[in-house]
């Protein structure tokens, strides 16, 4: 009985998990068109798939790059 217990407790930290994942992408906001970073224009795929984004996809990346190293 307590294992079905855990499990029942491990899906349903699973769909928070996914609902606050969900969350943070507000699909409402609207996408740039050019990269705040470079000036690149934003591939109309990208900025479908990532609501909001404000950088191309190199830049994003390297932004994530250096969040990840603690320097930015
Ligand atoms: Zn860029």
């Amino acid at each position: 009985m307590a294992e079905l217990i855990d499990e029942a407790n491990e899906r349903a930290e699973f769909n928070i998990s996914i609902a606050i994942a969900n969350a943070r992408i507000n699909h409402d906001a609207v996408s740039a068109t050019h990269c705040k970073d470079c000036g690149e224009l934003i591939p109309e795929k990208r900025r479908v798939a990532v609501p909001g984004c404000t950088m191309c996809i190199e830049c994003q990346t390297l932004t994530d790059k250096r969040r990840k190293a603690g320097t930015a």
